[in-house]
């Protein structure tokens, strides 16, 4: 691995890129929805350490007022026309790719990615505000079932807003997750209150900013700050939907919190991905897509693989290409293209990822590449690393690292490869290699595992915008993107009218004889092949 040398515009003589400046940053804070005497947190900056932002924090008290406001303008944007919500969707789509660059910078200077990876978070932007814009309309539109009797009952299914969301969203991903969720949300006619995660908070402001230049309403969509264990409990007791992302043990907390209040949630959490190169894959593309599946964002993706099971017949030239091309990788902080991988976000990341490796490396794993933290480049860098020889023991064998740490195993036959690949409780997102597309496909559709990607890391299946992205097992309830990921956002109504009575016998017929009638006509309906 070699390292580039330290890139850091010097905007303040700080290390943060000029476009930061503190009345931008004050007057991203003041989007926040909190008291004018509110408490202030501090964020640091992960690529070096500075101070970054202070935020405002809210009360419980700052999301109820949040709440209030949020359910009085919810009644007239569910009356905005969807043809007009989709406009301000698509100025979204249009400032964002525009302004992107704004984007970009708060994103590397919040969360630590290299802008490489923060660019697909505008991409991803992009995506789904066009293909929500452009859909939402037919996913809502009022649908014609089929009658409980044929040609006498019309039965329509209406789709209606749940009311005010809560989105809590997590800072790996601070502009794709904090505003994808949101834009399903607001085109089924909802109003949103969110906590983004305060470390970058900024970002998730910035699409906040942006939405209202669109047009979007006041009030509409707004933004809290603070610890879950200060207000999450607020944002839980007001909510009529809870959409959340983050880890699995406080994805339980709120599932039993939702639980008890009877409301949806749904819960985009953990994983150990597993990636499974057949013995038949093209080594080289495997190599690469390793590459493409492991590190990206410093391996801080929910997508990410952290569990790599090779054919045993071709272990050995892959893990050569794969190391390789590991220790050719650059790292380091850059505020341009230059560099392949960044840094960690927080000290509490640093703090797993190097106990994860040091217990695995203690109890016998062997380190292929990697292995160490780079305080040389900045506080919270982490090599890549690429570990063998792993045992059940070993911490990092079923726990999510988050980090840029994969462990490689082999396997004889594809009947052990997915025997491995489905031994954990987890189940979000997987990648199959092989030459032979049947083959890949007949693998994939045994994982356990809500996306699978043939020959492909996780972009195909995330990028997949039609079609569902969710977890299985402990890695999730509910699902994003497609009709699902905007259906959840709405109560579903059926209106049946019955034209003329069926039900009860008229006066003159028996109920005896009503039986036998309704009996031969279930009878006639069978026969007729009627669902
Ligand atoms: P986390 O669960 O520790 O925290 C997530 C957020 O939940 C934080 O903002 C926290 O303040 C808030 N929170 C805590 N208790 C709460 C409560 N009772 N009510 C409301 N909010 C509460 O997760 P994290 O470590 O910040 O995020 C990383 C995790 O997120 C990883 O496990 C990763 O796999 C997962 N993730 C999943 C996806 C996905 O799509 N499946 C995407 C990104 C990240």
């Amino acid at each position: 691995m070699t390292t580039t040398d330290t890139i850091l515009p010097t905007g303040r003589g700080s290390g943060l890129p000029a476009s930061l400046t503190p009345a931008r940053i004050e007057r991203l804070a003041a989007r926040v929805s909190a008291s004018p005497d509110a408490a202030r947190v501090t964020t640091h900056a992960p690529y070096t350490g500075v101070p970054l932002a202070d935020l405002p924090v809210s009360t419980p008290d700052d999301v109820e007022d949040a709440f209030a406001r949020a359910h009085t303008a919810q009644k007239s944007w569910a009356a905005t026309p969807i043809a007009q919500r989709k406009k301000i969707l698509l100025r979204f789509h249009d400032l964002v790719l525009a302004r992107q660059d704004e984007a970009l910078d708060l994103m590397q200077a919040e969360n630590g990615k290299t802008r490489r990876d923060a660019f697909l978070e505008v991409v991803d932007i992009g995506i789904v505000s066009r293909y929500y814009a452009r859909t939402a309309a037919k996913h809502l539109s009022p649908k014609r079932r089929r009658g409980a009797i044929p040609l006498l009952t019309h039965t329509t299914e209406l789709r209606h807003p749940k009311g005010v969301v809560a989105v809590v969203s997590p800072w790996n991903y601070p502009l794709s997750m904090a505003a994808s969720d949101v834009i399903a949300a607001l085109m089924a006619g909802n109003a949103v209150v969110q906590k983004p995660d305060t470390q970058t908070a900024l970002t998730a402001l910035w699409s906040l900013d942006l939405m209202h230049e669109a047009g979007l309403p006041a009030d509409v969509w707004q933004m809290v700050i603070g610890r879950g264990s200060s207000i999450g409990g607020a944002l839980m007791d007001n909510a009529d939907y809870m959409m959340f992302t983050g880890s699995t043990a406080t994805g339980r907390q709120i599932a039993r919190d939702a639980g008890e209040r009877l409301i949806g949630a749904s819960l985009e959490l953990g994983g150990k991905n597993a990636m499974l190169v057949l013995d038949d894959a093209d080594i080289d593309k495997a190599a690469d897509g390793a590459i493409a599946a492991c590190f990206p964002s410093a391996g801080q993706l929910c997508v990410s693989i952290e569990r790599l099971y090779v054919a045993e017949s071709i272990r050995d030239k892959f893990v050569a290409a794969f190391v390789a091309r590991t220790e050719k990788l650059t790292m380091g902080a850059a505020y341009d293209y230059s560099v392949d991988v960044g840094s960690l976000t927080t000290a509490s990341q640093l703090k797993t990822v190097t106990e994860h490796v040091d217990d695995a490396v203690t109890k016998g794993a062997t380190v292929l590449a990697g292995g160490k933290a780079r305080p040389d480049l900045g506080p919270l860098f982490y090599e890549p690393t690429i570990l063998t020889d792993i045992t059940y023991d070993m911490t990092l064998y079923d726990h999510e690292t988050f980090g840029p740490v994969v462990s490689i195993y082999s396997f004889r036959d594809d009947e052990e490869a997915l025997a491995l690949a489905n031994s954990t409780q987890y189940g979000l997102n997987a990648s199959v290699w092989s030459r032979n597309a049947a083959r890949g496909r007949a693998v994939a559709a045994r994982v356990h595992a809500g996306t699978v990607n043939i020959n492909e890391a996780f972009a195909a299946a995330w990028g997949s915008i039609d079609a569902p992205m969710g977890g299985m097992g402990d890695s999730g309830l509910g699902r994003r993107h497609g009709a699902d990921g905007i259906l959840k956002y709405t109560e579903a109504q059926t209106v049946a009218h019955q034209r003329i009575q069926g039900f009860t016998p008229p006066a003159r017929i028996s109920p005896e004889t009503w039986a036998v009638l309704l009996t031969n006509a279930l009878k006639v309906m069978k026969a007729a092949g009627m669902r």
